[in-house]
């Protein structure tokens, strides 16, 4: 007899029953959150454990969201798998369909025992972040917390701090718990570490790491909220400090440091794509410079990815990316700050892949803002971005005719 279990550390089942060898699965869902543009359904994500009382291995189809009859549109390629003698999930090929968002079936052989099945990488954060706290702290970082989340949980800063006068570099992770992409700021760590003895390129900048900003949704299991239902990776303004103290936080860390440059890490996990930045028009800053160098900064993360940089991007790109409610644009519009919202690696490449990636995107930015970014101040701005109302005003009127 098969059966589908919910009950063990980072399950993300909703519910599940089994008929006849059919498993009907339902996701463990979050609240749709209410962007400025479009309104943004994370519930995608999905980790149960499917049990076999038998002695023989038994083919089961797997409904999840959906029922065994209807049309699905794309492929699912593959998910991660783990028996429950082994220690670490296995990419496993399957022959799926899905439909987003939410919707997939698929069908498996299940071995007697435990099974446990995910479409992305289960991994323990906790781990992950003690290992960056190891690496940060040979690094030569301090450990601070900038406030609490919902519940309690503080918010971790790693700060490499070598002048207090010198501009701050920023990047982040964890907005969006089955993502893990905090692996991004364990690489950047090790890259740190190394670095710190023989390496004098980092010198001109203080570095700042978060490597989870939303550590109750990591803590529940969340697929991309706070406890209280907000995404705020899309809807970062405009919350109140008790929905949502994150967001509040982490503004009040920015205003502080005020960083020339801010990076944001986020990952594919099933989907069809390929790893790539979200690069934002070079032309919203108001400085030629900060243009200049926000342009060579996009491009060298698109070749990084092997991505072509769509030269369309410098005018005309998914409006989302640059609604006034996400951090990265009040960064833009009140500190002048160059940014890359929302760099996403692709886990299909596994945690090592995904890492080296990071590594080389890192030692770029660093690179090119050795080169050309050390006379960067942060402006005690501006409100008042003309070029960014140009640019999102034009975008947001192609996009409305488009959805007509
Ligand atoms: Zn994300």
């Amino acid at each position: 007899m098969i059966t589908i279990d919910g009950d063990f550390k980072g399950s993300m089942l909703g519910s599940g029953r089994v008929e006849k060898n059919v498993a009907f699965i339902e996701l463990k869902k979050d609240p749709i959150t209410i962007g400025y543009i479009e309104d943004h359904d994370y519930n995608l994500h999905f980790h149960f454990m499917a049990r076999n009382d038998g002695d023989v291995p038994v083919n089961v189809k797997f409904c999840i969201g959906c029922n065994d009859k209807e049309d699905m549109n794309q492929d699912l390629g593959w998910l991660w798998i783990r028996n429950e003698d082994q220690e670490k999930y296995i990419k496993e090929e399957i022959d799926g369909r899905m439909l987003l968002p939410g919707k997939y079936r698929f069908e498996l052989r299940i071995a007697p025992g435990s099974t446990f099945i995910s479409n992305y990488i289960p991994m323990d954060h906790e781990e992950i972040l003690e290992s960056i706290r190891e690496k940060a702290l040979k690094g030569g970082a301090n450990e601070i917390s900038i406030g609490k989340t919902v519940e309690g949980r503080e918010i971790k800063v790693f700060e490499y701090v070598k002048d207090k006068g010198s501009p701050y570099l920023l990047f982040l992770s964890g907005f969006h718990p089955p993502e893990n992409d905090l692996i991004a700021l364990e690489a950047i760590a090790e890259v740190l570490s190394e670095m710190n003895l023989k390496d004098g390129s980092r010198d001109h900048f203080n570095i700042a790491l978060i490597p989870i900003v939303n550590p109750d949704g990591y803590f529940h299991n969340t697929q991309g909220s706070n406890t209280n239902g907000i995404n705020f990776y899309w809807k970062f303004f405009g919350n109140t400090k008790k929905e949502c103290p994150e967001s509040h936080h982490i503004w009040n860390y920015c205003k502080r440091i005020k960083p020339i440059f801010y990076m944001d890490f986020h990952a594919f996990t099933f989907q069809g794509f390929e790893p790539r930045p979200y690069n934002i028009p070079p032309f919203i800053h108001d400085k030629k410079k900060r243009s200049y160098l926000q342009l060579k900064i996009n491009r060298s993360l698109s070749k990084e990815c092997d991505a072509d940089y769509q030269w369309t991007h410098r005018f005309l790109l998914p409006v989302k990316i640059i609604a006034p409610n996400l951090i990265s644009t009040g960064l833009i519009n009140e500190m002048g700050t160059l940014v890359s919202p929302k760099f996403h690696m692709h886990l299909k490449y596994g945690m090592d892949g995904s890492k080296d990636l990071v590594k080389r995107c890192f030692k770029e930015i660093l690179r090119i803002l050795t080169d050309e970014g050390k006379d960067l101040r942060s402006d005690n701005k501006i409100g008042s971005n003309i070029r960014y109302k140009v640019i999102f005003g034009f975008n947001k009127l192609i996009y409305d005719i488009m959805k007509k």
